[in-house]
């Protein structure tokens, strides 16, 4: 059996904890590998070696800094074949999805290389009598990222990539149910010529994260995963006194007016609600017609596209449309929930509980399962399923239709299909969730905005990737200077005032 363990001062090493957790193949259900999980002890140790090797990393100029993004960048193209290889193996999505994985971490690396110029301060002349004031970005020292299951390559660039760039030591605390890839990431960044030391890869689960929140050298965490683990990261940071951001679940609506295209809308419905299986923070759970005729024609429009998905191992290559749930017991929990919806009275008009595929019996497969006429109270539309499960909630007009995503506990993204640019601009402008889109299905921005829900979809300030990423992992010192002359004329007793 494999045995996968931590990344720590440069290379890779083995867990010291005694305890595992179990790796599977999402295809075949079966157990491939085992990860250590590490305690506090072992945090402590890369803790050290992080705070031991970063004021040499902070003191090189961002130039060179940047040099390593560019060469990391070269890497990460030359094994994306390896990579998302590998990521499909733990993970279950499709390759080509999962190279899309490793491409949106990689994008924001690419804007990571522009570190020095982000990192450039503020200068004002003459503030004062012979009195300059500048102001500089420094990093914070070690900082850390907890990251979710389904974007295992993505989302620790999306953390590391700038909080390194800045000058900052990192400590990743990957997913345990696929913790591959990002050790694989941690090896091509000592390969691009980052020193030992500056990205720490330590595996673990509640222990491990419990040992960053308590560790008072870890400066700022950055969190991506459910909102109840969120919040708790949350809590738990910011009462030791750490800088903490902290993004959570979702559930994604789209509007469709009646003016929209409903050929284009459907098929954006399909690919954002199904694509790999449902497990993005970004997926469209929630399709909201607008009128009884826009919501017939959708819904027949859909059935059959929903019936002809295909759906299998990542080893059938571009012949699968998504591929297994991450886990049996994910798969366990969305297909209660789909009872749930069934038994809450809501028209399940594909059902895909039922599926099986010859020779991956044991896979944690769930069949695509459309459901119509879903209300607002029941729990397949308040709760994030996170499996390949698309609701219809018909509204009857848009003012309903708006207020269902503006009601939502959460405020990840969300999007309108229409015609009208009347419609669209009132729509972007009252809705209160983090990333809109219109007439596109899925609103992720890219890597040089930044990426961000609100409501229970995202804690703390500033955002994931884009210029938010490097505010996020500096600090302002600002400097007012006067010289060479001034002291010498004697103490002064007012108040200073810049006259
Ligand atoms: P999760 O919350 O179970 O795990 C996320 C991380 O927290 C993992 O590293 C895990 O080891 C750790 N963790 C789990 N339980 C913990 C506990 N009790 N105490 C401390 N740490 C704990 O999330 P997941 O299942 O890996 O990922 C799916 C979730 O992530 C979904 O809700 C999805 O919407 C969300 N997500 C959000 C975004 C976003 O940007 N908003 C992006 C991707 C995924």
């Amino acid at each position: 059996m494999e045995q996968i363990g931590h990344f720590i001062g440069g290379k890779r090493v083995a867990g010291t904890s005694g305890r595992t957790a179990d790796v599977f193949n999402p295809a075949t259900g079966e157990v491939q590998a085992q990860v250590a999980l590490a305690g506090a002890a072992e945090m402590r140790a890369a803790v050290e070696d992080a705070k031991a090797a970063q004021p040499a990393w902070a003191a090189t100029n961002p130039q060179r800094r940047a040099r390593v993004m560019m060469k990391f960048v070269e890497l990460l193209n030359r094994d994306m074949d390896k990579l998302a290889e590998t990521l499909s193996r733990e993970h279950g999505k499709t390759v080509p999805d999962a190279k899309g994985d490793v491409q949106r971490g990689l994008e924001v690396v690419e804007f990571c290389i522009g570190a020095p110029h982000l990192l450039k301060g503020e200068f004002s002349e003459g503030a004062g009598p012979g009195i300059d004031i500048y102001s500089v970005r420094q990093p914070l020292g070690v900082v850390a990222g907890i990251t979710p299951f389904n974007f295992p390559a993505m989302i620790p660039m999306w953390k590391f990539a700038p909080a390194i760039a800045c000058g900052n030591a990192f400590i990743l605390k990957p997913s345990e149910r696929d913790p591959s890839v990002p050790l694989m990431l941690a090896e091509l960044m000592i390969e691009a010529g980052l020193p030992a030391g500056i990205l720490n890869v330590v595996n673990g689960d509640k222990g491990a994260v419990d040992a960053i929140l308590d560790d008072p050298d870890v400066q700022a965490i950055g969190f991506v995963g459910s909102t109840p683990i969120a919040h708790y990261i949350y809590s738990r940071g910011c009462a030791n006194g750490k800088r903490v951001q902290c993004f959570g679940g979702a559930k994604n609506h789209m509007i469709i007016m009646p003016d929209a295209d409903l050929d284009k809308a459907a098929d954006a419905l399909i690919g954002a609600g199904y694509g790999a299986a449902g497990e993005r923070c970004m997926a469209v759970s929630v399709a909201i017609p607008v009128g009884k005729e826009t919501a017939d024609r959708l819904v027949a429009k859909l059935i059959p596209k929903v019936e002809a998905l295909k759906i299998g191992p990542y080893t059938a290559g571009d012949d699968v449309d998504f591929g297994p749930l991450v886990t049996g017991e994910a798969q366990k929990r969305v297909l209660g929930m789909i009872d749930s919806g069934v038994e809450a009275g809501a028209d399940l008009v594909v059902d895909g509980r039922g599926f099986k595929l010859q020779g991956y019996e044991n896979g944690f497969f769930v069949g695509a399962c459309l459901f119509d006429n879903v209300t607002r109270d029941m729990d397949i539309y308040k709760t994030e399923i996170f499996g390949p499960v698309l609701s219809v909630v018909r509204a009857k007009d848009y003012e309903e239709a708006l207020s269902l995503p503006m009601e939502h506990e959460y405020g990840n993204g969300v999007s309108i299909y229409t015609r009208d640019g009347d419609a669209a601009r009132d729509f972007a402008s009252r809705i209160n969730i983090g990333m809109v889109g219109v007439n596109v299905p899925i609103p992720v921005p890219l890597a040089y905005y930044t990426f961000g829900g609100w409501k229970a979809s995202g804690f703390g300030d500033l955002n994931q990737h884009g210029p938010d990423a490097f505010r996020f992992y500096t600090r302002t010192k600002t400097i007012t200077s006067r010289w060479p002359s001034g002291i010498k004329d004697g103490a002064e007793f007012i108040m200073p005032v810049m006259r």
